[in-house]
């Protein structure tokens, strides 16, 4: 798109989920607004591409809480955006090496299969479900909240242990750990509560045609509200003076200038790259430091072809360990996204991605090759537990790794979901959406309410409203 003007309303970095909410309710309420954004497409980790027909989900495998009720859904209707989308039951599937069990799409009915399979246990689950939904409740509500300061300051295994003995239904119950990244030693309660009641109560959905898709429908709607985004367009300085953010150079060297901004970026890249951050308070650049970003994955997408039989494959974490420390941090999350959309493919063949969870760092990754090809083949040989002949059905395979993660986002070390969600770096606790300059605003995974799809369109929509209402 051409853009002529050179001063806008509001200028939005990045075209992730959560800027391109934002942006949306800021042009839908008359603002004049710009995103740029580095990548030839919107969305972030919210994208997909396209291999000889076959169209892979880059990142994002569902989203939760896109019902009449839920906060994407909510957004959407606010935003008069139409998307369709497929609930998914079972909402997922978690696998042990020693047991497994599907998790219900109703909530209700996920209850009642907890108390029947574990039933010493029986009399507690219902009120810990209860509490759990409670604190949820308390995360999307404004006012104090005796719950959020009784579990804020614990892990989500600590949490646990205030209620259960039985250590087979806290595995269970932690088992999707890997949606926030943290086992649950580390995870913070509310963090965990905050992604797991949303997809438990709310539901998990795939947006048909492809998450992408999911993406340029609310890009588009930016556009036809009268907001303007520019793809390829790298932000490479942004102009400060007197504690206000001034204007934005891109890596064309043009500049744009407007009155407030906001960061869809990691901070670490916006606060010590972008900015000259002499004039912020070294106690805000100090904590920023010692922050810690969540891990990231090696992927693999697989187009297979149309004789291979995944009937019997079920989407959902496939867990190495054996016990509640997760200490192997071993998981495969496999999912088959032609089971619920069979477009996504061409010729009645199928797709397997996998996320693989990794105990390497980022840093002391030597030779990246190296590493891609060990990755894979321990990937294929797990799945070749289940598909001893996968290999000769394979007609597409790609590889992401959390170098490729960090390209296409630029969140530093492919990190998946901004700050880790550790007790904290959670809640109060994470980056607030103010800033040291006083019309530069965080939306995103990097600030509140945390990672996700859902979480990211809540943190948009919130700074749109704080921008609105100034
Ligand atoms: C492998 C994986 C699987 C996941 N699965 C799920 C899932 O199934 N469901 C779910 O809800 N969540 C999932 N997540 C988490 C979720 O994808 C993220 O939390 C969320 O997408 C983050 O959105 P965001 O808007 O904060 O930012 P991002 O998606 O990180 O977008 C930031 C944007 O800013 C752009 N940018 C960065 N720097 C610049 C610059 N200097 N100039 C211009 N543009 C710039 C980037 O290119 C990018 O487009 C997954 C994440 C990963 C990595």
């Amino acid at each position: 798109m051409n853009v002529k003007e050179s001063k806008y309303d509001v200028i939005i970095m990045g075209a992730g989920i959560a800027g391109l909410i934002c942006g949306a309710f800021l042009a839908k309420n008359g603002k004049k607004v710009l995103i740029l954004e580095q990548h030839h497409i919107p969305g972030g980790y919210c994208t997909s591409f396209k291999r000889k027909g076959f169209i892979f989900d880059a990142a994002v495998h569902h989203i939760g809480g896109c019902g009449k009720w839920g906060i994407v859904g909510r957004c959407l209707s606010e935003l008069d955006i139409n998307i369709r989308f497929l609930r998914l039951d079972p909402m997922d599937s978690i696998h042990f090496p020693t047991f497994s069990l599907d998790v219900p799409a109703e909530l209700d009915d996920y209850v009642q299969l907890l108390t029947q399979q574990f039933a010493s246990e029986n009399k507690t689950i219902p009120v810990f479900f209860k509490e759990f939904v409670g604190l949820y409740r308390s995360t999307v509500s404004t006012g104090k909240s005796k719950l959020l300061s009784k579990y804020q300051d614990l892990t989500y295994k600590e949490m646990l242990d205030m209620y259960f003995t039985d250590e087979r239904l806290k595995m269970v119950l932690s088992a999707q750990w890997g949606y926030i990244g943290s086992p649950p030693h580390e995870a913070s309660a509310i963090g965990m509560c905050q992604m797991l009641v949303n997809y438990l109560k709310d539901g998990a959905y795939y947006p048909v045609g492809s998450t992408q898709n999911f993406t340029d429908r609310i890009a588009q709607k930016f556009i036809d509200y009268g907001g303007q985004i520019m793809l390829s367009s790298t932000i490479k300085k942004i102009s400060t003076k007197n504690t206000f953010a001034k204007g934005v150079i891109t890596d064309k060297g043009e500049e744009f200038f407007a009155d407030n901004f906001v960061s869809n970026i990691d901070p670490l890249q916006l606060f010590f790259t972008l900015i000259d951050n002499q004039e912020i308070e070294e106690s805000y650049l100090h904590k920023i430091r010692k922050m810690k970003g969540s891990g990231s994955f090696f992927l693999l997408y697989l187009g297979l072809d149309s004789r291979i039989d995944l009937k019997g494959l079920k989407r959902g974490f496939y867990h190495t360990s054996r016990d509640m420390s997760f200490a192997d941090n071993g998981w495969f999350y496999i999912s088959v996204p032609t089971h619920a959309d069979a477009s996504l493919s061409p010729d009645n063949k199928q797709i397997i991605t996998v996320v693989v969870s990794i105990k390497e760092r980022f840093d002391e990754i030597e030779d990246w090759n190296i590493f891609k090809e060990k990755k894979k083949q321990y990937t294929i040989r797990y799945l070749e537990t289940f598909l001893p002949n996968i290999q000769n059905h394979i007609d597409v395979m790609e590889m992401g790794t959390p170098r490729t993660l960090e390209r296409y986002t630029l969140n530093s070390k492919g990190a998946a979901y901004g700050w880790a969600v550790t007790v904290d770096q959670t809640w109060s606790n994470r980056l607030r959406h103010t800033t040291p300059f006083r019309n530069l605003f965080l939306a995103g995974h990097w600030t509140n309410p945390g990672p996700g799809i859902c979480a990211v369109v809540s943190s948009g929509w919130r700074v749109a409203s704080m921008i609105l209402n100034n």
